[in-house]
């Protein structure tokens, strides 16, 4: 059923894209600029969040052109990415461009930034390795795709979530690095309520598609803490 792309279509892709991307790219710049002034946990979280980026695009970009066979997307899923684009992708560089949250600083003692700053290498690490191993597999919702397998090595082998373990690092850092309520802070509840809405039903998703492979997988991985013992396969 794999059906290439016609080119009217990708056309529409790419002009599609052009205006998000623009603004995308405007934002960034803005955001870069207004840290002149910024403090060093500031620049850490915009340094840490250019990588995470340049980590996901190939694999934006490769997934595109995979067939999408089962989507699980509702509501709920469609507002809470939406939510965590807003916490994570939007107010921080908004703030960082134009200081308007600035009503809603708050004050850490430098250590506290420290944790966060230092917090960024395995967060990358792991963020990588995730995508890595989880290859053409990788889908930003709840989706299987074409020729999908299940991957059990790599960062998989111990835990079944390395991605969204490296995203709460991420998101926990996030407020000891941009001390701010809304910028900084806002991301962690809006994350909480992705991950316990999300894993379930992508849980429920995996087996169904992949049947008791899955459920040996399940016993022998932690969700976002590495299982040390491991049961039989
Ligand atoms: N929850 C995983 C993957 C996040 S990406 C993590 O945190 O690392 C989300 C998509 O990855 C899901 O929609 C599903 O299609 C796919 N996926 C999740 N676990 C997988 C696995 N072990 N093997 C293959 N695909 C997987």
């Amino acid at each position: 059923m794999s059906e290439t792309t016609q080119p009217q279509e990708s056309i529409l892709k790419k002009t599609g894209s052009f205006l998000p991307n623009l603004i995308g790219i405007a934002v960034l710049l803005a955001a870069g600029y207004g840290l002149r002034h910024g403090s060093l946990g500031e620049i850490a979280w915009f340094i840490s969040a250019i990588c995470m980026t340049a980590i996901r695009i190939p694999h934006s970009k490769q997934n595109q052109n995979n067939e999408i066979i089962d989507d699980k997307k509702d509501i709920i899923e469609t507002a809470v990415l939406f939510a965590m684009f807003i916490a994570m992708g939007l107010l921080p560089y908004i703030e960082l461009a134009t200081r308007v949250f600035s009503f809603a600083d708050y004050s850490l003692p430098s250590w506290a930034m420290m944790v966060g700053l230092i917090a960024q290498v395995p967060m990358l690490w792991l963020f990588w390795r995730s995508h890595a191993d989880l290859g053409k597999n990788w889908s930003p919702g709840l989706e299987i795709r074409e020729d999908h397998g299940l991957v059990t090595g790599g960062v998989y082998a111990r835990m079944r979530h390395p991605m969204y373990a490296a995203i709460w690092i991420s998101v926990l850092a996030q407020p000891l690095l941009i001390q701010n309520w809304i910028a900084g802070a806002l991301v962690v509840p809006v994350f909480l309520l992705m991950y316990v809405t999300r894993i379930p039903k992508e849980e429920a998703m995996m087996r169904e598609t992949f049947g008791e492979s899955y459920d040996s997988y399940k016993a022998s991985t932690g969700r976002v803490f590495p299982k040390l013992s491991r049961g039989s396969r």
